[in-house]
């Protein structure tokens, strides 16, 4: 899914994303060849909304998810956290869906202690 990645293997997602999605177009049109104007808009609004959802988790996600170089200290014990792993998060947007992803820690000494780095993706979910 998302972890660190360079903006270009981002891009070629979202190419890949877009494709698909103007596949489908051509697959709904063929067979619909009778279908109005309005009507095409209707399917490619559909899509649109799934293609957004999917550019914004692509733009967000593998940018920075909360990982830091060096582990966060534990706010109880002062220990260094361990990077435990990374927490799926749905946003309801207004352009479409996305799934989002958050880097976590917890500590080995002390139980429940987990820390939620704040990375781009909480940024923008205000
Ligand atoms: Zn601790």
């Amino acid at each position: 899914m998302s972890r660190p990645q360079s903006r270009a293997s981002r891009k070629v997602k979202f190419m890949k994303e877009a494709e698909r999605m103007y596949e489908q177009l051509e697959d709904w049109y063929d067979k619909h060849p009778e279908a109005s104007f309005g009507e095409i808009e209707v399917e490619a609004r559909k899509r649109r909304r799934e293609l957004m959802g999917k550019t914004i988790e692509q733009l967000v996600n593998g940018r920075d998810t909360g990982v830091q170089v060096e582990a966060p200290n534990c706010e109880q014990c002062g220990e260094a956290m361990k990077f435990e792993g990374y927490c799926p998060w749905g946003i309801h947007g207004l352009e479409g869906d996305s799934r989002l992803e958050r880097a976590y820690y917890v500590c080995p000494h002390c139980e429940g202690q987990t820390l939620f780095p704040p990375g781009s993706e909480t940024e923008v979910a205000r």
